[in-house]
């Protein structure tokens, strides 16, 4: 290992892959949870609340103590996926995780049974810990349906729904795709062509997005089965399980409400016109009187090459985090100190990047390439922020109150992309890096708010119209398509003919059970970008309310997470102040470029 290589170091979990340890940790935990299912299964209707309080606290042992062994795995395949002993190692803990997983699955269908049955357990002061677990639990309740059916749906789902997930992914990875790359014709894989999206070279850019999106289009009706089935699936599916509407299940995962969905939506709609106040101004910035739909998220032309070491950027995310508050900037360091990140990219490792916390540890461990550019840069500041939620919230609260819901998830970490984001304007001396530093944030956040919230009107489109009756063919949904889409972009883009089918390419379409995946990306943005409006405005005195917000995990729903800040999330004007702050971005990109 060259000195210069930043590879993280798991000993304190176990020594290695091949460590006795863990296979004795395997034995351990299977035999905790044999024991746990032979005292508990079919015997949770009948606890009271101190005896259901000491099963939880059972079941979490189990729990934490499993998750030691599947993030040990998880984490040593994914720095080194081509190793035997680490593909062993993660086969044999998969399996372990699936195994128990059964075994235990009564668990969660007795106890929401029994919360649903007896609500004032919900009240008890012994369960004080597991209020909002055991709400969330009863909450699904309703929605379930008998053992058996459960059953079926998941047999009809693997070789049904599933299917289509898996025949669209082999569709995209089977194909090669024709794009001139800086004037050479080149054969590329759905992951090179889509990975020059955002090439610097227009003509590029071009030729890619055109290769890809002429393939699918061709193939248009076969996609078009596939999300018309998906879709009437669905819709079936709610009926069985009494959703009051096709987004119900989503609401329930994430923790959150209708109306306040709604109110999202519709302030995202009353707004367009300040992204498109953007798109107009990088039109500008790129010397072009309209934007093509492939300089959306370009780079601009002529833009400096922003270089970071791994050392600078390790400097510049923990001067950012310490420039909120010494003691938050803690947990950062401790990453760092202790060798808990896998920074340098490598044949093997996984692609993309992820933070996974060890709640045993009271800790976390990150994953990157980094390849000291801008991006990776923001990528490490925003990774360190799970790691900083983690940090907080494995302190105060027991594992069942550590699944927090997408919509929370990613307080810290854009969080720290904000406090990052006002360092290096701080401390960029040119206008030309802060117009960088300005469209990047503008770029990334305007599409999260803007251009996913089409895809959320997109897909409400299709369940009503298919509620309408209307048959769905290609041309028809390109048609629900194109309508989300303007709605967010009016007249700033223009549009290749082949992006028609883009919505072909979004694996989650295809996903089952899983519908809604968009709107909780918008909700986390705005959310966390209402949270810094009340720091700039408040200072020092909002840095404990942050810190409390993180401590609290999930054992508060995220309205009363708000709360902490002083917010009322279900108040319908409430996301407008996140809007603030994207447009606050927008203001000072104007006045550097008239
Ligand atoms: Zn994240």
């Amino acid at each position: 290992m060259a000195e210069s290589e930043v590879v993280w170091d798991l000993s304190e979990i176990f020594l290695s892959p091949t460590d006795p340890c863990v296979q004795r940790a395997m034995e351990e935990v299977t035999v905790l949870a044999e024991n746990f299912a032979s005292k508990y299964r079919g015997k949770i209707g009948t606890l009271r609340a101190e005896g259901l309080a000491k099963c939880l606290q059972e079941y979490e042992g189990y729990l934490a103590r499993l998750r030691d062994i599947t993030l040990f795995a998880e984490l040593s395949f994914s720095a080194n996926m081509t190793l035997p002993e680490t593909q062993a190692l993660h086969d044999k803990a998969m399996k372990l995780e699936t195994k128990l997983g059964k075994l235990l699955a009564f668990f969660e269908l007795e106890l929401g049974r029994l919360v649903y049955d007896k609500p004032e357990l919900l009240a008890d002061p012994a369960l004080a810990n597991y209020k909002h677990f055991l709400e969330r639990l009863r909450r699904r309740v309703p929605h379930q349906l008998s053992e058996t059916e459960e059953k079926l749906i998941i047999d009809k789902d693997q070789f049904g729904i599933c299917a289509w997930e898996e025949f669209q992914a082999k569709w995209l990875n089977t194909r090669m795709f024709e794009v001139t790359v800086e004037g050479e014709k080149k054969l590329l894989p759905f992951g090179a062509a889509y990975g020059l999206f955002s090439h610097p070279d227009r003509a590029t850019r071009e030729s890619a997005y055109k290769a890809v999106f002429s393939l699918v289009g061709k193939d248009g009706e076969v996609f078009a089965s596939a999300f018309r089935n998906i879709c009437n699936d669905w819709l079936t599916v709610c009926e069985w399980r009494k959703y009051s509407s096709p987004m119900e299940a989503s609401l329930i995962e994430n923790d959150t409400d209708q109306q306040t969905i709604e109110n999202l939506l519709k302030t995202v709609e009353e707004n367009v016109g300040i992204y498109q106040r953007y798109l107009r101004l990088k039109a500008k910035l790129m010397g072009l009187p309209k934007l093509g739909c492939h300089d959306i998220i370009a780079p601009l032309p002529n833009a400096p090459d922003m270089k970071f070491t791994f050392e600078q950027a390790k400097d510049l995310v923990i001067r950012a985090y310490e420039s909120f508050d010494e003691e938050y900037a803690y947990p950062v360091k401790d990453i760092f100190r202790r060798r808990h990140i896998d920074a340098t990219p490598r044949y093997g490792k996984q692609h993309g990047a992820f933070c996974a916390g060890w709640y045993n540890g009271k800790t976390a461990y990150v994953l990157q390439s980094f390849n000291g550019r801008l991006n990776d840069l923001y990528t490490l500041a925003h990774e360190l922020g799970h790691a900083t939620h983690d940090y907080y919230c494995f302190r105060s609260q027991t594992i069942l109150n550590t699944r927090i819901p997408l919509v929370i998830a990613e307080t810290a970490s854009i969080f720290g992309e904000l406090l990052l984001t006002d360092l290096l304007l701080k401390e960029t001396k040119t206008d030309m890096e802060k117009k960088v530093i300005l469209c990047r944030i503008l770029d990334g956040a305007g599409r999260v708010i803007f251009s996913v919230t089409a895809r959320a009107w997109f897909e409400q489109s299709i369940y009503e119209a298919i509620k309408r009756g209307e048959y769905l063919n290609h041309e028809a949904i390109c048609r629900h398509w194109v309508k989300a889409r303007d709605k967010a972009y009016g007249d700033t883009v223009e549009w290749f003919n082949e992006m028609l089918s883009e919505w072909s390419i979004t694996p989650h379409y295809y996903m089952a059970n899983f519908r809604f995946y968009n709107y909780p990306y918008v909700y986390a943005q705005l959310f966390v970008y209402a949270l810094y409006q009340k720091y700039l405005q408040e200072g020092k005195a909002f840095v404990p309310k942050m810190k409390q917000m993180l401590s609290a995990g999930a054992s508060l729903p995220p309205a009363e997470i708000a709360k902490i800040a002083g917010y009322d999330i279900t108040a319908g004007n409430f996301w407008q102040i996140g809007i603030r702050q994207y447009e606050y971005f927008l203001k000072q990109l104007e006045k550097i470029t008239k």
